[in-house]
């Protein structure tokens, strides 16, 4: 029976769960995670510390953002951090978005924009990418009554970066706030705009421990904006939301630099190998500044993910989706995990023919 879901706010009714598969055990190559496996210093943070259970955690998690400010040079009161850069972006919503107001999303993009904007009561106006998906700036810029626009740079699920002069010129030309999630931003070997960021009057860059430090299960994400920006996003923000066993293990993570160079180097070896194995099996990939890749599958995308699963391997699904047809993103691995999914792949692929 369909339950009657009437009674909820309008705006959210039509809500589904988000991506949760059932695990038996399978390679995990859907997440973009760091194939890595867990922060090594977090984790001997965490075999290591005790915490007083009784104490709520640091209110507005003053150790993370003074090591963060130390690592980019910047002032941590220019910092926020939180249980994942999700949060920080339902925080930017909520801070700046009054119902029924307008942000700009691009298509293909990160699918919890699109959520994130009409649970905070907005309306998200999708714009798409260009033909070789960068931002078509022109479009963004001349929405009506925008009061955010938001895109990830590198982008998910295209896994390229947007040109910096794109970027700097919809700062410059969007009359709102323009976030940049830069959740794969260590993967590019560059800044983005993190250290910059307070030097914009309307520029939120948020980032995450998720993706190349390797403690997406401990929840924990920040962003950076000037001073006045940051003032208004705190206010808003649920206090203690960071809790203080996540907020210790990043500050641990934070002193291992060499894991994340490790981290990068291993993808950025490993995707051109990945890709041209992709390409030989009549994929086509695209370009990719991340430690994923988009593909077009030579064979229909539901058989091409489902017959994996069955042979243990994951690999996120973006086939039913307008702008990536039948097309599949794999997370970068190691050189053996890579080789699995290649192998992988062959076979559903000759069972299909
Ligand atoms: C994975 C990802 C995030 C990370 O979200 P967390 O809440 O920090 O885990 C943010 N943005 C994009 C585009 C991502 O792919």
């Amino acid at each position: 029976m369909e339950p009657d879901r009437s009674i909820m706010r309008e705006t959210t009714r039509d809500f589904q769960t988000y991506y949760s598969p059932m695990l038996h055990g399978e390679v995990r190559l859907d997440t973009n995670t760091n194939v890595l496996g867990s922060n090594p210093a977090a984790a001997e943070y965490l075999r290591t510390h005790t915490w007083d259970l009784n104490g709520y955690p640091d209110t507005y998690s003053r150790d993370l953002r003074a090591a963060l400010g130390e690592l980019y040079g910047v002032d941590p009161d220019c910092i926020i951090a939180g249980n994942g850069s999700d949060e920080m972006i339902d925080v930017i919503f909520k801070t700046f978005t009054n119902w029924g107001d307008n942000s700009v999303v691009p298509v293909p993009s990160y699918s919890l924009y699109d959520y994130f904007v009409r649970m905070n009561g907005g309306r998200a106006i999708p714009v798409d990418l260009t033909e070789d998906y960068q931002l078509d700036v022109d479009s963004m810029v001349k929405q009506e009554n925008a009061k955010v626009t938001i895109v990830p740079s590198p982008n998910n699920p295209t896994g390229n970066c947007f040109r910096t002069k794109d970027l700097e010129e919809l700062i410059s030309r969007f009359d709102g706030i323009v976030v940049m999630d830069e959740a794969y931003t260590e993967y590019t070997g560059t800044d983005g705009f993190i250290k910059r960021a307070t030097e914009f009057d309307n520029l939120v860059v948020t980032r995450t421990f998720s993706k190349v430090y390797a403690m997406a299960a401990l929840r924990v994400g920040y962003m950076v904006a000037n001073r006045k920006l940051t003032d208004m996003m705190m206010s808003v923000k649920i206090p203690y939301s960071l809790n203080a066993i996540s907020e210790g293990a990043a500050v641990a993570a934070l002193k291992d630099q060499d894991f994340v160079r490790r981290s990068v180097q291993m993808v950025t070896e490993q995707r051109p190998k990945l890709e041209a194995g992709l390409r030989k099996l009549g994929f086509e990939p695209f370009p990719s500044d991340s430690n994923f890749i988009l593909a077009r599958s030579p064979i229909d995308h539901t058989a091409l993910v489902e017959g994996l699963k069955k042979k243990g391997v994951l690999i996120r699904d973006f086939g039913s989706k307008r702008r990536t047809e039948n097309c599949v993103r794999p997370t970068v691995g190691t050189e053996e995990l890579n080789r699995l999914l290649l192998e992988k792949t062959a076979e559903v692929i000759d069972e299909c023919r």
